[in-house]
């Protein structure tokens, strides 16, 4: 039986680089769990809890939650991850974030997806679904038969607040401003590994080939040490 260290990493990238599948793949290709910052505070807001009262108002207007907030909701989720491989996703994403993070644990590993902004943009705004029954176009993969019209119903399209060209500039400069400090942090701890690209399907099996000498694969039984 093959005895590895429990890895905790983190993946990163700016919204709508990919991160979401990245993610999901490395959970169906390896033995860890998955913590999304964004999934978390969607849940929140779902359950209308305090939490997601307050997170409504910053996402909807493409802006971070304050930093004492969100490092608060994902330090206690993650105490529930102890004696697991983890990955955070979308968490830190501010120095003091990191810093929070770097008290509570040792982050070993952080996955960097490292995607033009212009390529992000076009991808994001692309983006129209028809709200009534959640089904989804892209302008560029899978357009509707008349722009702005659902197939089915002939109704309109909409964008989602997220997807609008203004609030998807807003988030990549909050993006910039805010985290790429945090990937500086994590470069000069030597723990930062950045893969390039502009498609996701490029990306991941070089993100798998690097996580394959970190991480047993979802099927493998192995023991753990728990530090
Ligand atoms: P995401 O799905 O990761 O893009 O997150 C959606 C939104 O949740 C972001 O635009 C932020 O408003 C908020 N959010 C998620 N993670 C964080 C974080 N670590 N710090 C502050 N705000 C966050």
């Amino acid at each position: 039986m093959v005895v590895r260290p429990l890895l905790r990493a983190v993946i990163m990238g700016p919204p709508g680089s990919g991160k979401g599948t990245v993610s999901t793949r490395i959970v169906q290709h390896f033995a860890l769990k998955h913590l999304s910052s964004g999934d978390l505070l969607r849940d929140h807001l779902q359950r209308m809890t305090e939490i997601g009262v307050i997170a409504n108002t910053y996402i909807n207007q493409g802006q971070l939650i304050p930093d004492d907030i969100m490092t608060r909701v994902m330090l206690s989720e993650l105490k529930k991850l102890h004696g697991y491989n983890w990955l955070l996703d979308g968490f830190p994403r501010t120095v003091p974030q990191a810093d929070a993070l770097d008290k509570t644990c040792q982050i070993d590993t952080v996955i960097n997806l490292d995607v033009p902004f212009e390529t992000i943009k076009q991808r994001l705004t692309a983006r129209w679904i028809h709200p009534a029954s959640g089904r989804v176009y892209n302008l560029e993969f899978n357009p509707p038969k008349t722009t702005g019209i659902d197939d089915i119903t002939g109704e309109p399209l909409v964008q989602r607040d997220d997807d609008k060209p203004e609030t998807v500039t807003k988030r990549l400069k909050a993006y910039e401003a805010q985290t790429k400090p945090v990937l500086d942090y994590y470069q000069k701890r030597g723990i930062l590994e950045s893969f390039s690209g502009t498609e996701t399907n490029k990306i991941w099996p070089r993100v798998q080939v690097f996580l394959q000498t970190k991480l047993p694969e979802a099927s493998q039984q192995e023991a753990t040490i728990h530090r």
